[in-house]
């Protein structure tokens, strides 16, 4: 790959990169597009990468389509496909992994606690492999994209960060490779984590700012529904992630629930009035 690159740039003068785990829905493909009008050459890497799956989470069942992947890929613009096997990623006797201090221990990272430490690592190799002028990354991921930013920042790598909106189900359901494991109720139930956020930006936006009630409110509206779990709901600074009492500028809201076993995320900014 390293070596094809190298021929690759001496007619490209730029590179994009859009590093994924595969089973492609619209979001993939909204920030392949964003990709291949950013840069000459656009790399999508597919890699269900070991490193950021805990025991007991769903390394094995993850869902898998790379025939079809690959034709979405290629009508969306991508020119390389990189689908690397894993144990060429991570060979016996493997060592080396980056670490952040501080932001993987909030939101999701107190219940995946060695997560970010995984996707640490594998955008870094994705990023030394490629050298790419741009990695494109979903809000969907909030805190995945704010480890990527101070990363890329704290270590100087040489690529530019871009970040995409959120892509959604017409009913609000943001899309996710894991809707894939939900059945018809569970597909239902699991609008109680849009629902839930949707509600407590109207409350803020209605002067609502005590974060307590914002989420005891979401807490309220996904527990009405009998097969949810709720992993957190939180409230916190949109750059540090640290959990804020009381809303006084922008704030994200995020959460984790599992409906049946998938584990979905989600994340919304609230805004209070006179604000943005
Ligand atoms: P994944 O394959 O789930 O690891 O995601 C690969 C990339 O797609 C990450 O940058 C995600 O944040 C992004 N992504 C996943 N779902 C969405 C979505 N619904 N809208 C926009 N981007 C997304």
């Amino acid at each position: 790959m390293i070596e094809h690159l190298r021929t690759v740039r001496q007619s490209a003068k730029t590179i994009a990169l859009v590093p994924t785990m595969g089973y492609f829905h619209a979001g993939h493909l909204s920030l392949m597009e964003k990709g291949r009008e950013l840069a000459d050459h656009l790399v999508v890497s597919i890699f269900v990468n070991p490193a950021q799956f805990g025991p007991g989470e769903d390394l094995d069942k993850y869902p898998k389509d790379l025939e079809r992947d690959r034709e979405l890929a290629e009508k969306t613009g991508a020119d390389i496909l990189f689908t690397p096997d894993a144990d060429a990623f991570y060979p016996h006797g493997y060592e080396s992994f980056v670490v952040l201090e501080d932001l993987p221990h909030h939101l999701c990272g107190i219940h995946r606690p060695t997560h970010f430490r995984g996707v640490a690592t594998v955008v870094t190799k994705l990023f030394n492999i490629m050298a790419p002028t741009f990695a494109i990354f979903g809000r969907k991921d909030y805190q995945q994209l704010m480890i990527i930013r101070k990363m890329v920042r704290d270590l100087n790598m040489p690529v530019t960060i871009i970040d995409a909106p959120t892509i959604r189900e017409p009913d609000g359901l943001a899309m996710s490779s894991r809707n894939s494991y939900l059945t018809p109720a569970q597909r239902v139930q699991a609008l109680g984590l849009i629902n839930a956020l949707e509600n407590a930006r109207k409350q803020v936006g209605d002067g609502e700012l005590d974060t307590k009630a914002l989420i005891n409110n979401a807490k309220f509206l996904i527990d009405s529904h009998p097969d949810t779990q709720i992993d957190y709901i939180d409230i916190c600074d949109p750059e540090t992630l640290e959990t804020i009492d009381k809303i006084e500028g922008m704030a994200l809201m995020a959460l984790a629930v599992k409906v049946g076993t998938p584990r979905l995320i989600d994340n919304m900014m609230l805004c209070p009035p006179g604000i943005g």
